[in-house]
């Protein structure tokens, strides 16, 4: 029940925000994070009517979708640091890639895409606040490792993904966003496949909306605090 009635506090927020800035919330997707979350709390998001969740470990996300196959019409997204030997199970299980960094990881789920399914969607992740804790590349190696990605048939480029530093001023926080929101439209310029900018998360959701987020990544807002120390 709470995790229904979250679901539709945070499509308020979302209405909310998109209509501060002219916006439809028609064209912000709403991902579920449901990383450390056991199947019974997606359940409870599935019967709020969530399709998309986001999951950031591989063996975790896998069984999950290996859970609810067949039981439900689920898109699951990709959102953790991924190790090129961990790969072939994004590649198998997946619809998402959010954190692509590096073309030899292209490369190999490129490779590694069942030729039964659809070419994977893959978002490129920026680097935006230029920490050196967090993975992505810097907007200078954007052009590069889109044009790479663009020739491989198996992955299809969606768009871009950030993370930024976490900022509690909202001005600091769109700081940051307006730069993806600039590179992105530049993206979408040159590659007709880019429809999506990743960006906005439980603490800066409003902020990303306003500068052009076509996707925010929801966790806390939706399934509560998360508890790393619980296995599932
Ligand atoms: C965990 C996570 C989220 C969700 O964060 P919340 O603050 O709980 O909403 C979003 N994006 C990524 C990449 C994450 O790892």
């Amino acid at each position: 029940m709470t995790i229904q009635n979250n679901i539709s506090n945070v499509k308020a927020l979302i209405e909310q925000a998109a209509e501060e800035c002219h916006r439809s919330s028609q064209d912000i997707t709403l991902l579920a994070v449901s990383k450390t979350k056991p199947c019974e709390a997606i359940l409870d998001a599935i019967e709020a009517g969530q399709r998309q969740f986001g999951e950031n470990y591989v063996q975790e996300g896998v069984e999950k979708i290996q859970f609810f196959a067949g039981k439900a019409d689920l898109v699951w997204h990709f959102i953790g640091p991924l190790q090129s030997n961990k790969s072939r199970l994004v590649a198998e299980y997946f619809d998402w890639f959010h954190t692509l960094d590096r073309a030899k990881i292209a490369q190999r789920l490129n490779d590694q895409r069942p030729s039964d399914k659809a070419p994977l969607n893959v978002l490129i992740q920026i680097n935006i606040s230029d920490e050196t804790s967090k993975s992505g590349i810097q907007l200078a190696q954007l052009d590069e490792l889109a044009e790479q990605v663009s020739q491989m048939p198996n992955l299809i480029l969606r768009g871009l993904m950030t993370i930024p530093a976490p900022e509690i001023n909202y001005e600091l926080q769109c700081k940051a966003f307006r730069q993806m929101e600039q590179a992105y439209k530049h993206l979408q310029m040159h590659y007709s496949s880019v429809d999506t900018l990743s960006m906005g998360m439980t603490d800066d959701m409003a902020a990303a909306i306003h500068c052009g987020s076509t996707l925010v990544r929801i966790g806390t807002a939706i399934f509560g605090a998360r508890d790393y120390n619980t296995s599932l």
